[in-house]
């Protein structure tokens, strides 16, 4: 699993951890707010009950709606029950209410005989969930009948009453999840995006300036061999030609080192490919120099094919380079020898040359970025201390090795071990 991946992994169960922290704190939540309520609940049932003791105006009214005593009144029996049911919900309302109670509620009064003697305008159907507390009256109106009296509460529904009263922290948990998610997922658009230009941008460069080499460096050859050869009159015109194309190389080149900071995971591919031809276009190219500058270039290939994972684009590059160092460092005999063999299952690919050489100390650093050997004449010899830095990536990236061999002033060897496939 790439890192990327795990990330979004590790991503996925943070929110879902998240998620079912929320939704334990939730029910918890939701429990507390029962057992407050339950609390409440045992204080105003305290004072109801302490408010129904005694006869007084309520006490009285609802007397006389159990007794059916007509006679005290001239109102109708209808009349008197509607009364007391107004008075019995204000007096349950305002004990509810004092005591943090805003649920909604319905009441009935009955007797251990099921007789009903009152029941509020609003009772709950049978679908609703209903919570009880039937409050058994003491003192008066018991007494009254001879009888147990039992007033019962009714509250519908009391979980949304709860989640009413927990909204003030459900709601806004539940906002700021889905904007650390909404967040994230732009950041990773944005992320993903900008990736991709970069590898974009990185592909436009390594094939522009590959394209921008082979030509530069022929009008080189070209020009240089028109200033051996050439007229008098053209000398001039020809200097300018060399001076702009080392202009030209040396901007290429800084380019090719803009492409190689940007340098990102997956720039290599690792494509099943045949490294022969890759190795038979870069010896065609450089016999083709030897020929025009007149210097010694062997080559040996042994076997029909060579079958790794990689990528031909960076390979020929990185193989170019060494060649094009045992070049420019050959001092005054420029004597090269390519070669490429299999041995067990590696490749191995070297670049021998008779040139300058390097010593043993500098051999350590001259895979480091930016590092020049600065000694004696090399000054001469232009660069930028990148290209051996490019050639070990390229060659760690197909799992590959690279050694060097060197004798001050008898010349270097160059091998590279890639794994077959
Ligand atoms: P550049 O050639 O641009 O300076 P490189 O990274 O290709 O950068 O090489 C680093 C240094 O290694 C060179 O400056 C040179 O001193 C030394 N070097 C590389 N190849 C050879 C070689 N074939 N013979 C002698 N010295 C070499």
């Amino acid at each position: 699993m790439g890192k990327r991946h795990l990330y979004i992994v590790l991503f996925i169960i943070a929110i879902l951890g998240l998620s079912f922290i929320q939704y334990q704190y939730f029910r918890i939540g939701l429990n507390l707010a029962g057992v407050q309520f339950n609390q409440k609940m045992g204080e105003a049932v305290k004072e109801i009950k302490q408010g129904l003791y005694q006869r007084n105006d309520l006490t009285y009214l609802v007397g006389t709606v159990m007794a059916e005593n007509e006679a005290n009144f001239l109102l109708s029996m209808d009349s008197v029950q509607d009364a007391t049911n107004y008075f019995m919900d204000e007096f349950l309302k305002q004990k509810l209410l004092q005591n943090g109670v805003k649920a909604e509620y319905s009441y009935s009064l009955y007797d251990q005989d099921s007789t009903h003697f009152l029941t509020s305008e609003e009772s709950f159907s049978k679908k609703d969930k209903i919570l009880s507390y039937p409050v058994a009256l003491d003192g008066y109106l018991p007494g009254l009948i001879n009888k147990r009296v039992t007033l019962e509460l009714q509250f519908k529904n009391v979980n949304r009453y709860f989640l009413s009263q927990l909204n003030g922290l459900t709601i806004p948990s539940i906002i700021f999840l889905i904007v650390i998610i909404v967040v994230i997922l732009w950041v990773y658009r944005a992320f993903y995006l900008q990736n991709n230009l970069i590898v974009t941008t990185n592909e436009f460069i390594n094939n522009l300036t590959h394209e921008l080499k082979t030509p530069v460096f022929s009008i080189g050859v070209a020009s240089k061999i028109l200033e051996e050869k050439g007229h008098k009159d053209t000398k001039e015109l020809v200097g300018i030609i060399r001076a702009q194309v080392e202009k030209l190389k040396t901007q290429i080149e800084k380019v090719l080192e803009l492409g190689n900071i940007e340098e990102r995971k997956g720039f290599v591919k690792h494509i099943e490919l045949d490294v022969k031809p890759i190795l038979d276009h870069v010896v065609q190219s450089f016999e083709q120099q030897a020929r025009l500058n007149e210097f010694s270039f062997e080559s040996d290939i042994q076997g029909d094919s060579f079958l790794i994972l990689g990528d031909a684009y960076h390979l020929e590059n990185a193989i170019s380079s060494l060649i094009e160092n045992a070049i420019k460092y050959s001092g005054d005999q420029t004597d090269i020898v390519f070669s490429a063999f299999k041995k067990g299952d590696k490749l191995l690919i070297s670049v021998v040359d008779k040139g300058i050489g390097i010593n043993q100390e500098d051999i350590k650093k001259i895979f480091e970025k930016y590092y020049r050997v600065v000694d004696g004449d090399l000054h001469n010899v232009k660069g930028h201390g990148l290209g051996l830095h490019y050639v070990k990536r390229i060659v760690h990236l197909h799992k590959g090795k690279i050694k060097v061999e060197s004798k001050i002033g008898l010349g270097s060897t160059f091998t590279v071990i890639l794994p077959l496939k």
